[in-house]
C-alpha cells in the first residue's frame, strides 16, 4: 500500500498475511459459519507463522514488529470473508492481552503471552457480566483474598472465545472500594475447578466466533494471577481499550471496504434498463460515498495509530475512529445490500453476512454511545 505509514517491510507482511487469508481461511468462512466456532488448530497455524502478537516483544513470543504491523494484521485477518473469525483473532492479539503485556510482571508474560502468541492457548477477555456492560465500573464478579489465593465467584457474559479459552483476563472486584476503585484484573485459567462454560449464544451475525456465558464458582486463583496491583484493574482495562478500539477500527472499514469491492463489481456487471446498475448515478454517488466514508475512516485510525505508536495522547483520536469507522461500517453495508438489491438479501451473498457482521461494532468494545461520552469529556465537557 503506497502511504506514508508503511514502509516496504510492511508491505511485504500485507502480502504474505493476504495469501495466508485466501489460501487458508476464505474457502473454509462458510463451515465455520454453519459450525458458528473455528477449529483451534487454525490458531496454531497462525501462531506458527508469527502471526499472532506481530507487535509485541520477541521475548514474549511476540513478532517484535511496529504498532503498523498490527493495524496491517487486523486490515488483512478482516478480509477474510468472515468477520467472526477476524474478531476471534483480534481478542487473541489485540484485546486480551495488551493488559498482559502493559501490567503483567516478566514471569507472567513468558507464562502466559509465549504459548497464546504461538497458538497453544485461546484467550478471552470477561469484563461484561449479565448486569453491568457499558459501565464497566460496576463489575460484581469477585475476588476475595484468602492467604496465597483469590476465590472468585460470579459471571461473565457474551465472551468472545469464551467456549474455548484456555485463559480469560478477568475483570474481577477485589475492592477496598467502590466503583472503579475496586477493580483489578487477574489471570485465569480455565482449568480451574469450579469455572463452567454455560451457553454458546446465538448471534445476529459473527457467527464463526464463539461467544458464550461463563460461571465462575469459588474458584481459587493464585495470587500471584493478579495483574498489576489491586484496584489498578478498571486503568489497565481502560488502557487495553486503546488496542481493542483501533483493531475494532480497522475490522470495520475493512470489512467495510470487502462490501465496497464486491459492490463496485456488481454494479459494472448487474444490467437493468439496458445498462449496468454502475451507470445510474444514484448507484454510482452510493459507491462514491462508500469510498470516501472507508478511507476517511481509514485515514483517522492511521492518525490514531501513529499518535500511539509514538507514544503521544491519543484516546481522543482512538475513539473518534472507533466510533466512526463502527457507524460508516454499518452504513456501508446497508448500501451495499441495497446495491445488489434482492440478491444481497441472500445468504449466498458475501455483503449480507457483513452487512450483519458489522452491526455488532458499534456496540461491541464500547457502544457508539459510550465512544461519543468519552469525546466529549475530552472536549472538556
Ligand atoms: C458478539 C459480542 C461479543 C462480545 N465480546 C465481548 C468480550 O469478548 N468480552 C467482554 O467483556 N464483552 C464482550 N461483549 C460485550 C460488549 O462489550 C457489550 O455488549 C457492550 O459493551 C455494551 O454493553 P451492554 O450490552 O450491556 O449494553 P448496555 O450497557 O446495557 O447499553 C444499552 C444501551 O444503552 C446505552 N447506554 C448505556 N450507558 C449509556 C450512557 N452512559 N450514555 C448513553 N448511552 C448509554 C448503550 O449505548 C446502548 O445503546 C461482546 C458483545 C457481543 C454482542
Amino acid at each position: 500500500m503506497d502511504s506514508i505509514y508503511f514502509s516496504e517491510e510492511h508491505n511485504i507482511f500485507r502480502k504474505s498475511v493476504r495469501d495466508f487469508v485466501k489460501k487458508e481461511i476464505r474457502p473454509y468462512a462458510e463451515e465455520w459459519e454453519e459450525a458458528e466456532i473455528y477449529p483451534r488448530e487454525i490458531f496454531k497455524r497462525m501462531g506458527d507463522l508469527g502471526f499472532l502478537g506481530v507487535s509485541y516483544p520477541e521475548e514474549y513470543g511476540g513478532g517484535g514488529g511496529d504498532y503498523f504491523t498490527t493495524i496491517v494484521f487486523a486490515e488483512e485477518i478482516s478480509k477474510c470473508g468472515t468477520l467472526g473469525f477476524a474478531m476471534s483473532v483480534l481478542v487473541q492479539t489485540d484485546i486480551a492481552t495488551p493488559a498482559i503485556n502493559e501490567y503483567g510482571t516478566r514471569e507472567q508474560k513468558l507464562k502466559y503471552l509465549k504459548p497464546v502468541f504461538a497458538g497453544d492457548k485461546i484467550i478471552a477477555l470477561g469484563i461484561t457480566e449479565p448486569n453491568h456492560g457499558s459501565d464497566v465500573s460496576s463489575i460484581e464478579t469477585t475476588a476475595v483474598k484468602d492467604g496465597n489465593n483469590y476465590i472468585v465467584k460470579g459471571s461473565k457474559i457474551f465472551i468472545t472465545n469464551g467456549t474455548q479459552a484456555d485463559l480469560i483476563t478477568l475483570g474481577v472486584r477485589t475492592g477496598p472500594g467502590e466503583g472503579e476503585r475496586g477493580l483489578s484484573l487477574i489471570i485465569f485459567e480455565t482449568t480451574t475447578p469450579g469455572f463452567s462454560v454455560g451457553r454458546k449464544l446465538k448471534k445476529m451475525g459473527m457467527r464463526s466466533s464463539d461467544t458464550a456465558e461463563l460461571f465462575f464458582d469459588d474458584c481459587v486463583v493464585p495470587a500471584e494471577n493478579l495483574l498489576g496491583e489491586e484496584g489498578q484493574g478498571f486503568y489497565a482495562i481502560m488502557a487495553g481499550f486503546e488496542n481493542e478500539r483501533l483493531a475494532g477500527a480497522a475490522m470495520s472499514y475493512s470489512g467495510a471496504e470487502v462490501a465496497l469491492d464486491l459492490s463496485l463489481k456488481y454494479a459494472r456487471q448487474r444490467i437493468q434498463f439496458g445498462r449496468p446498475i454502475g451507470q445510474f448515478q444514484v448507484i454510482s454517488h452510493m459507491l462514491s460515498e462508500m469510498a470516501t466514508d472507508i478511507e476517511a475512516a481509514r485515514q483517522l485510525t492511521y492518525h490514531a495509530a501513529w499518535l500511539k505508536s509514538k507514544g503521544k495522547p491519543c484516546r481522543k483520536e482512538v475513539h473518534m475512529a472507533k466510533v466512526f469507522a463502527t457507524e460508516i461500517a454499518n452504513q456501508v453495508a446497508n448500501k451495499a445490500v441495497q446495491i445488489f438489491g434482492g440478491y444481497g438479501y441472500m445468504q449466498e451473498y458475501e455483503v449480507e453476512r457483513i452487512y450483519r457482521d458489522v452491526r455488532l461494532s458499534n456496540i461491541g468494545a464500547g457502544t457508539s454511545q459510550i465512544m461519543k461520552n468519552i469525546i466529549a469529556k475530552l472536549l472538556g465537557l
